[in-house]
Protein backbone atom coordinates (compact mmCIF):
# COMPACT_ATOMS: atom_id res chain seq x y z
CA UNK A 1 0.00 0.00 0.00
CA UNK A 2 1.77 3.36 -1.78
CA UNK A 3 1.45 5.81 1.36
CA UNK A 4 1.20 9.50 1.45
CA UNK A 5 4.35 11.45 2.38
CA UNK A 6 4.56 15.36 2.48
CA UNK A 7 8.08 17.04 2.19
CA UNK A 8 9.31 20.37 3.40
CA UNK A 9 12.50 21.98 0.95
CA UNK A 10 14.71 24.52 1.96
CA UNK A 11 17.62 25.87 1.11
CA UNK A 12 19.83 29.06 1.39
CA UNK A 13 22.90 28.65 0.88
CA UNK A 14 24.90 28.87 -2.67
CA UNK A 15 22.16 28.60 -5.61
CA UNK A 16 19.30 28.11 -3.93
CA UNK A 17 17.16 26.95 -6.58
CA UNK A 18 19.31 25.04 -8.38
CA UNK A 19 20.09 22.96 -4.96
CA UNK A 20 16.20 22.77 -4.64
CA UNK A 21 15.52 21.10 -8.43
CA UNK A 22 18.68 18.93 -7.71
CA UNK A 23 16.71 17.61 -4.56
CA UNK A 24 13.63 16.92 -6.07
CA UNK A 25 15.32 15.30 -8.76
CA UNK A 26 16.88 12.75 -6.15
CA UNK A 27 14.19 12.10 -4.43
CA UNK A 28 11.95 11.09 -7.52
CA UNK A 29 14.95 8.91 -8.41
CA UNK A 30 15.18 7.62 -5.16
CA UNK A 31 11.41 6.85 -4.57
CA UNK A 32 10.48 6.08 -8.11
CA UNK A 33 7.77 8.45 -8.00
CA UNK A 34 6.81 11.51 -9.78
CA UNK A 35 6.15 14.73 -7.09
CA UNK A 36 3.55 17.16 -7.09
CA UNK A 37 5.40 20.42 -6.19
CA UNK A 38 4.69 23.51 -4.73
CA UNK A 39 5.71 27.16 -6.40
CA UNK A 40 9.06 28.44 -4.91
CA UNK A 41 8.75 30.85 -2.72
CA UNK A 42 11.75 33.70 -1.29
CA UNK A 43 11.30 33.70 2.76
CA UNK A 44 12.95 35.59 5.64
CA UNK A 45 15.03 33.62 7.71
CA UNK A 46 14.14 32.23 11.31
CA UNK A 47 15.48 31.50 14.56
CA UNK A 48 18.97 32.96 13.45
CA UNK A 49 17.87 35.70 11.20
CA UNK A 50 21.25 37.23 10.40
CA UNK A 51 21.60 35.01 7.04
CA UNK A 52 20.33 34.53 3.84
CA UNK A 53 16.86 34.24 2.64
CA UNK A 54 15.33 31.09 1.71
CA UNK A 55 14.40 29.78 -0.84
CA UNK A 56 11.40 26.74 0.39
CA UNK A 57 9.06 24.72 -0.94
CA UNK A 58 6.65 21.59 -0.39
CA UNK A 59 6.21 18.17 -2.34
CA UNK A 60 3.92 15.82 -2.14
CA UNK A 61 4.09 11.83 -3.77
CA UNK A 62 3.11 8.15 -2.79
CA UNK A 63 5.38 5.60 -1.71
CA UNK A 64 5.24 2.24 -0.25
CA UNK A 65 8.41 2.74 1.84
CA UNK A 66 8.30 3.06 5.56
CA UNK A 67 8.50 6.14 7.55
CA UNK A 68 11.77 5.33 8.88
CA UNK A 69 13.29 4.29 5.42
CA UNK A 70 11.96 7.52 4.12
CA UNK A 71 14.04 9.43 6.65
CA UNK A 72 17.09 7.71 5.97
CA UNK A 73 17.21 7.78 2.36
CA UNK A 74 15.98 11.77 1.99
CA UNK A 75 19.32 12.42 5.25
CA UNK A 76 20.79 10.51 2.70
CA UNK A 77 20.22 12.87 -0.26
CA UNK A 78 20.68 15.75 2.08
CA UNK A 79 24.36 14.29 2.82
CA UNK A 80 24.94 13.90 -0.80
CA UNK A 81 23.88 17.55 -1.65
CA UNK A 82 26.97 18.70 0.67
CA UNK A 83 25.19 19.59 3.43
CA UNK A 84 27.35 20.32 6.47
CA UNK A 85 25.83 20.35 9.68
CA UNK A 86 26.22 23.64 11.28
CA UNK A 87 24.29 25.34 13.82
CA UNK A 88 20.51 24.83 14.62
CA UNK A 89 18.44 27.00 12.34
CA UNK A 90 21.97 28.28 10.69
CA UNK A 91 22.42 27.83 6.84
CA UNK A 92 22.08 25.21 4.75
CA UNK A 93 22.74 23.87 1.12
CA UNK A 94 19.47 21.81 1.59
CA UNK A 95 16.99 20.65 4.28
CA UNK A 96 14.07 18.26 3.56
CA UNK A 97 11.57 17.61 6.39
CA UNK A 98 8.89 15.16 6.70
CA UNK A 99 5.69 17.30 7.20
CA UNK A 100 3.05 13.88 7.03
CA UNK A 101 3.40 10.08 6.30
CA UNK A 102 -0.36 9.34 5.51
CA UNK A 103 -2.25 10.03 8.98
CA UNK A 104 0.88 8.77 11.07
CA UNK A 105 1.48 9.89 14.67
CA UNK A 106 5.23 9.37 15.16
CA UNK A 107 7.70 10.45 18.14
CA UNK A 108 10.51 8.46 18.15
CA UNK A 109 14.47 9.86 19.04
CA UNK A 110 14.86 10.47 15.18
CA UNK A 111 11.66 11.32 13.86
CA UNK A 112 8.42 13.59 15.05
CA UNK A 113 5.87 13.58 12.28
CA UNK A 114 3.68 15.02 12.09
CA UNK A 115 6.32 17.80 12.26
CA UNK A 116 5.88 19.57 15.20
CA UNK A 117 6.16 22.97 14.32
CA UNK A 118 4.56 23.36 10.82
CA UNK A 119 1.40 24.43 12.04
CA UNK A 120 3.16 27.38 12.78
CA UNK A 121 5.17 28.93 10.11
CA UNK A 122 4.03 30.29 7.05
CA UNK A 123 6.92 29.58 5.03
CA UNK A 124 5.56 25.88 5.23
CA UNK A 125 2.47 26.13 5.25
CA UNK A 126 1.68 28.27 2.10
CA UNK A 127 3.61 25.80 -0.26
CA UNK A 128 1.60 23.13 1.24
CA UNK A 129 -1.45 24.84 0.16
CA UNK A 130 -0.47 24.73 -2.96
CA UNK A 131 -0.38 21.18 -3.53
CA UNK A 132 -2.61 19.25 -0.30
CA UNK A 133 -4.98 22.34 0.84
CA UNK A 134 -7.88 19.89 1.72
CA UNK A 135 -5.02 17.57 4.35
CA UNK A 136 -6.57 17.30 7.35
CA UNK A 137 -3.86 17.58 9.86
CA UNK A 138 -3.99 14.36 11.87
CA UNK A 139 -3.36 16.00 15.45
CA UNK A 140 -5.35 19.40 14.91
CA UNK A 141 -7.81 17.88 12.54
CA UNK A 142 -7.89 21.14 10.64
CA UNK A 143 -7.30 21.51 7.15
CA UNK A 144 -4.03 22.95 5.47
CA UNK A 145 -6.07 25.65 3.92
CA UNK A 146 -7.65 26.81 7.53
CA UNK A 147 -4.40 26.20 9.26
CA UNK A 148 -3.20 29.09 7.21
CA UNK A 149 -5.68 31.18 7.61
CA UNK A 150 -5.77 31.18 11.28
CA UNK A 151 -1.87 31.62 11.26
CA UNK A 152 -0.54 34.27 13.30
CA UNK A 153 2.85 34.15 11.68
CA UNK A 154 2.31 37.15 9.62
CA UNK A 155 5.76 37.41 7.36
CA UNK A 156 5.81 38.36 3.97
CA UNK A 157 6.45 35.52 1.46
CA UNK A 158 7.80 36.33 -2.28
CA UNK A 159 6.40 33.82 -4.66
CA UNK A 160 8.94 32.85 -7.10
P1 LIG B 1 15.70 21.38 11.35
O1 LIG B 1 15.05 20.74 10.16
O2 LIG B 1 14.81 21.45 12.56
O3 LIG B 1 16.33 22.69 11.05
P2 LIG B 1 17.76 19.39 11.03
O4 LIG B 1 17.37 19.34 9.59
O5 LIG B 1 19.19 19.66 11.36
O6 LIG B 1 16.88 20.42 11.82
O7 LIG B 1 17.29 18.01 11.63
C1 LIG B 1 17.75 17.55 12.83
C2 LIG B 1 17.15 16.17 13.12
O8 LIG B 1 15.74 16.27 13.14
C3 LIG B 1 17.40 15.08 12.13
O9 LIG B 1 18.57 14.40 12.45
C4 LIG B 1 16.18 14.17 12.25
O10 LIG B 1 16.47 12.95 12.85
C5 LIG B 1 15.26 14.95 13.14
N1 LIG B 1 13.83 14.98 12.76
C6 LIG B 1 12.83 14.88 13.65
N2 LIG B 1 11.64 14.94 13.04
C7 LIG B 1 11.89 15.10 11.72
C8 LIG B 1 11.05 15.24 10.58
N3 LIG B 1 9.71 15.23 10.70
N4 LIG B 1 11.64 15.38 9.37
C9 LIG B 1 12.98 15.40 9.26
N5 LIG B 1 13.83 15.28 10.30
C10 LIG B 1 13.30 15.13 11.53
MG1 LIG C 1 15.52 19.25 8.75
Amino acid sequence: MKKKLVLSLGSNLGNRYAYIRQAITYIEECFAAACVCSSYYTTPPWGETEQAQFINMALYLETPKSVDECLTQLQAIELQMGRVKTKKWGPRSIDIDILFYEDSQVTTEALTVPHPYMHERVFVLKPVCDIVPNFVHPVLNITMRNLLLELEDDSTLFCN
